[in-house]
């Protein structure tokens, strides 16, 4: 305050302004901003930070900041943009900012061949310095390597995942052989696209689906080929969209692009008459890539959708003709579309029912032909529900139960969310077969997942989503705090303790063995009657006073006026709390799983193949038909991640020793103050006489092999005293 250093502190809109301390209240401080004299504000004592003294000065590794915080990192990240330099390293994560436009030369090929075998730091900060150095470290240790991308919607993962192993880019084009198979990696990148992205409020070609790419090596450290894991299709964009949002591409491309005769057969129309594009954004692309013009150029059948088609299985004749052949994929989209056309209306009867509404009979046969169902089959199915009995405890009989309207529409988007994700994951197999390899020495594994999200309303997607940010927060903690610690280590500071707060209770709240939620969730499913109600009860009474976990208010109303209202539960993420809603719509009736399984198309046949055999299926009848997603996920989950977020990473810093400097790099700063006596010593041992001779609390700082590490805060300090003095 005395000496009028400027400072950080919170600003509305601005993030951080530069201010300076002009008075100290118990817990919070009066700021003067510098721009505005005079205009004085409060601030949080633990939300203002020192400054750089050169604000407008920036480094490439947020580390050699004398003060590392979140405004100082904010700042430089800032400065270093406003001249087109996108990345920066906080040791060794990099951070991207999203130019949202082509920078000159930043990927060219030019830049590949610099970054070829060069450390991480000797060159500027680059997502290809962080491709070279898994490849190096893939090589020296003779081990797989992972790239962990993370960040909010539109912040650039999937471009700075494609930077590095598709399209011309750094792992296959610098370590490719330089045949085919690298061609066939670039290729196959749009098709996944396609089927998995699509236009969102924050991004015109967001990933609605995470994805592992493992591009790998032969024993030469050649590549050989890729495999691509996806996880957790976003599911209920493919019934409804947000107004400004859209459906995945390959619906309008459809729409746009198909030929006349396609068009015809699938009897497709413009987005506005299916009901699963027209409440969202119905408009085409029409910049450079339009829709019409990508489904047209798709080249390469081989990788474009739609693989060989070996006809009908014996006994089983085909009721498609054979010009539909070679657009299996196309045609199953458009299935989707019909399907979704589907309406219902109260069945005058007293049975309670719903039926089929006349003006949707055509649909429902265009949806059945192109299903390969037999329409009947096709409409019992969607209107009733079959449930086994086991009253008396007795074998059980299975009945017919009529479904209401509500219930028959969501039994149809339950269909339609089935089919499209079955064609999702038979789309990343034809991908996967596009880069086969017979064997591998190792892989290098790019991870571009969603990053934490929540909206108005949460369902099991986004419970799931965030659970896997809540682990790769972990993993990163523990990530970087080995690593510091293996720094501090190598450079022989004897420091072993880092301190920060971890989130391990939120993880067990999820996982833990059967208290957790997704184990109760398993055995919710395992009831004869699960219900959506018995299960949010018992979370919340296996979780009574957890830290982590409460009662959405809303709820706790209800249950104060002895009314059931939405049923859920609120999760104390590392990122903020979210409610979850528990209501499930999504489960798949028994009878409608058996009849696409059964469909007299072998394409729909072998999509639903693998899921389940269909007497295992009958066992189950009368329960939810979703089995665990969850825990499937906890499983893939574990197999292969590496690390991801920011704020977290600063505070754990926080606890050792964050803001380091060269030797070399100090004597070359403060050279220029010193007797020549001084100078004439090695860099080092000027460092150790200089500290020496200031007196410095040993406390502050530590000595390493090749730098001096910092205490938050101290290298400033240090840097003070040596210009201030004499
Ligand atoms: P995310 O996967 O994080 O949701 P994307 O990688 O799809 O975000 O990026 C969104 C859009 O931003 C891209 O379609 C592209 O137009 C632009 N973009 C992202 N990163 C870059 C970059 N490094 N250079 C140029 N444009 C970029
Ligand atoms: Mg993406």
């Amino acid at each position: 305050m005395e000496d009028g250093k400027p400072v950080w502190a919170p600003h509305p809109t601005d993030g951080f302004q530069l201010g300076t301390i002009v008075d100290i209240g118990a817990d919070s401080l009066t700021i003067e901003p510098l721009k505005q004299k005079g205009k004085t504000f409060l601030a949080p004592v633990n939300q203002v930070f020192p400054a750089e003294d050169d604000v407008n000065k920036h480094v490439e590794d947020n580390c050699s900041l004398m003060y590392l915080n979140e405004a100082t990192l904010l700042n430089n990240i800032r400065v270093r943009y406003s001249k087109d330099k996108i990345y920066t390293f906080v040791a060794n994560i990099l951070i991207a900012v999203n130019p949202y436009y082509d920078i000159p030369k930043l990927y060219s090929s030019e830049t590949i061949k610099q970054y070829r075998g060069r450390s991480l730091g000797t060159l500027p900060p680059h997502v290809y310095a962080i491709a070279d150095k898994a490849y190096r470290d893939m090589k020296v240790l003779k081990m797989s390597q992972s790239i962990v991308v993370s960040g909010e919607s539109g912040a650039g993962k999937t471009e700075n995942t494609k930077f590095t192993v598709f399209p011309n880019r750094y792992l296959t084009t610098s370590y490719g052989t330089g045949q085919d198979i690298d061609e066939r990696i670039v290729e196959a990148n749009p098709l996944l696209e396609a089927f998995g992205n699509a236009k969102t409020v924050r991004n015109n070609n967001s990933s609605r689906f995470g994805k592992f790419v493992e591009i790998h090596f032969n024993e030469k450290n050649a590549v050989v080929g890729g495999f691509v894991s996806h996880y957790l299709l976003e599911k209920s964009r493919i019934c409804r969209q947000s107004p400004e949002e859209r459906n995945y591409h390959i619906f309008y491309r459809l729409c746009a692009g198909a030929s006349e005769d396609i068009r015809q057969k699938f009897h497709l129309g413009s987005p506005d008459t299916f009901r699963y594009l027209n409440r969202g954004c119905t408009r085409f692309f029409a910049s450079k890539d339009t829709d019409k013009q990508i489904l047209q150029n798709r080249k390469s059948p081989e990788v474009q959708s739609i693989g060989p088609f070996e006809g009908p299985a014996a006994g089983r004749p085909r009721r498609l003709q054979p010009h539909v052949r070679g657009h299996e994929e196309d045609r199953v989209v458009a299935g989707v579309l019909h399907l979704g056309n589907v309406d219902f209306e109260e069945a005058g009867s007293t049975s309670g029912g719903c039926t089929i509404k006349n003006q949707s009979s055509q649909t429902l046969e265009h949806c059945a032909e192109l299903l390969g169902l037999e329409e009947e089959d096709l409409r019992v199915s969607l209107t009733t529900r079959v449930m086994l009995t086991t009253a008396g405890g007795a074998k059980g009989t299975v009945i017919k139960v009529p479904l209401k309207v509500e219930q028959a529409n969501n039994a149809r988007d339950a269909l339609a969310k089935a089919v499209y994700s079955r064609l999702f994951d038979h789309v990343v197999t034809r991908v996967n077969q596009c880069f086969p390899f017979d064997s591998s020495a190792n892989f290098i594994g790019v991870l571009d997942i969603a990053g934490f999200e929540y909206f108005e309303h949460n369902s099991f997607e986004q419970f799931c989503i965030n659970y896997c940010n809540e682990k790769l927060q972990q993993f990163f903690n523990e990530r970087i705090l080995k690593e510091e610690q293996e720094l501090y280590q190598r450079e022989g500071l004897g420091v072993n303790e880092v301190h920060y707060v971890d989130n391990q209770d939120c993880i067990d709240l999820v996982e833990g063995k059967l208290v957790g939620i997704l184990d109760i969730l398993d055995e919710e499913n395992r009831l004869p009657q699960p219900s959506d109600q018995h299960f949010t009860d018992t979370v919340h009474s296996k979780h009574k006073d957890h830290f982590r976990l409460t009662v959405p208010r809303k709820s706790k109303l209800a249950v104060h006026r002895n009314v059931r209202d939405d049923e859920g539960f609120i999760v104390r993420h590392f990122a903020g709390a979210v409610c979850y809603e528990t209501k499930n719509n999504d489960a798949l009736h028994m009878s409608l799983e058996c009849l696409v399984s059964e469909s007299k198309d072998r394409f729909i046949r072998d999509l639903f193949e693998n899921s389940n055999n269909s007497k295992d299926m009958k066992q189950k009848a009368g329960k939810l038909s979703f089995i665990s997603v969850g825990n499937k996920f906890k499983r893939i989950l574990w197999i292969r991640v590496k690390s991801p977020g920011m704020v977290s990473v600063l505070d754990l810093m926080q606890g050792g020793f964050p803001s380091r400097a060269p030797f070399h790099e100090l004597y070359n700063m403060y050279e220029k103050y010193m007797p020549p006596k001084l100078t004439r010593l090695d860099p080092r041992l000027f460092c150790k006489a200089l500290f020496k001779a200031l007196g410095l609390n040993e406390n502050d700082y530590k000595f390493g092999l090749t730098k001096v590490f910092f205490r938050p805060g101290k290298f400033a300090e240090f840097d003070q005293i040596m210009k201030s003095d004499p």
